[in-house]
């Protein structure tokens, strides 16, 4: 069998030489055809001009990187109306005319780029023998062409991130075909509503319970009904009910060991100028003593199992956890409470010993410690300072 159709190489191309070489296959061919159009006027020539190598990355073979090295004609153009003089064969259907890698190279890229992701694409291309980057294999998917689209009579819409806590877009589902058929910028209710004008057949929306895409929806489509999604119908049930088992939990402790009159008074927390924080978002809060109390009965439960004579590994299975959480919490002897998170740097920090100060001199007028602080180059707002001043109304430091 011929070698160029063993590696079905174009008509009029031959292989001259292989080199098996440390980094795979170098693979010299030369194209063979005696004649070529001209690309401008499309008149036939056969007056070489001369010969050039082309160096292109190609599919690889048996998980060998290859490399051909391409001898390519240069003709000149007969046609004496014709701006071009001389003219590179071309090979559409193996490589385009500046391309460095051949067609198939980059079909191959594109389908692992389609199956994995940029980074995992990059592993797995070189694993295959292709050598490529995470931004290529990105880049190749993004020169797809656009599914054409269909009018979408059940949408599904929610936010996603592009930087987690800081930039969001808009995702919108076709939920009959499961398919994402847009993403939007920002998640504003302006921008969905648009979007939802240029679809007639909209009959369903189904959304977050937020305030925007309801308002997008009643703007772009007040002929769809909408409804709440399961995904967020579940999340806030979750929520709320692990609030109120936090409540509960917490009542029953309460109840358990009532306190002195005025204990709270004395028992203030106590808070050092490094952990000097504001106080969490209400939300954050609740989410973390819903945690805290699931964290809770869970460490009870392995307490009460090894009361009753179970060893450690049978208590992890049997709770879902791992041997190691089970060991540490009843090596710990009480309740571990997680640790905190790591403080966040903040523009206040600079200026907290001399705010603490003056809170130990007396001064409770935020606004007045706000106006102290910013003469001295503090560029946050005062909101910022009230927020501080309302951990330290909580503690003693
Ligand atoms: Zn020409």
């Amino acid at each position: 069998m011929e070698g160029a159709s063993l590696l079905a190489l174009p008509e009029g191309m031959q292989i001259e030489q292989i080199q098996i070489t440390e980094n795979g296959l170098v693979i010299q061919i030369a194209a063979t055809t005696p004649t070529s159009c001209c690309p401008l006027c499309a008149e036939i020539s056969s007056s070489i001009h001369c010969h050039y190598q082309r160096t292109l990355r190609d599919a690889p073979c048996v998980g060998r990187r290859v490399q051909l090295l391409l001898i390519v004609c240069k003709f000149t153009c007969r046609n004496p109306y014709c701006e071009r003089k001389v003219f590179a064969e071309r090979f559409p259907t193996f490589v385009e005319p500046w391309a460095r890698t051949t067609l198939r190279f980059c079909q191959q890229i594109t389908s692992i780029g389609l199956a994995t992701c940029g980074k995992g694409g990059k592993k797995l291309a070189a694993r295959l023998g292709m050598q490529t980057s995470r931004n290529t294999i990105l880049r190749r998917i993004m020169e797809l062409p656009d599914p054409s689209l269909r009018s979408v009579v059940f949408l599904g819409i929610d936010d996603f991130a592009f930087r987690c806590g800081y930039r969001f877009g808009t995702i919108l589902v076709n939920l009959e075909s499961h398919r994402v058929v847009d993403l939007l910028p920002d998640r504003r209710a302006e921008t969905s509503a648009q979007w939802m004008c240029n679809q007639p057949d909209l009959a369903v929306i189904s959304r977050d319970r937020g305030g925007e895409y309801a308002s997008a929806a009643r703007e772009g489509a007040p002929q769809a009904v909408q409804c709440a999604d399961r995904f967020h119908i579940i999340k806030n049930l979750t929520e709320a009910v692990q609030v109120l088992l936090a409540r509960c939990q917490a009542e029953i402790l309460a109840e358990k060991k009532p306190d002195e009159p005025g204990q709270n008074e004395q028992n203030k927390p106590i808070i050092s100028i490094e952990e000097w924080r504001s106080p969490e978002p209400a939300y954050v809060e609740k989410v973390r003593l819903a945690r805290r109390a699931g964290r809770h009965a869970r460490y009870q439960q392995v307490v009460e199992l090894q009361q009753q004579g179970m060893k450690p590994p049978a208590i992890a299975q049997q709770l879902g956890l791992s041997g190691r959480t089970v060991q540490r919490w009843l090596a710990a002897g009480t309740f571990p409470e997680a640790k905190k998170r790591r403080k966040r740097q903040s523009s206040f920090d600079a200026f907290a010993p001399y705010v603490l100060k003056r809170w130990q001199q007396g001064e409770r007028n935020g606004l007045a410690l706000w106006r102290e602080i910013k003469a001295q180059g503090y560029t946050g707002t005062a909101n910022g300072v009230y927020r501080h001043l309302e951990t330290l109304k909580q503690t003693e430091v």
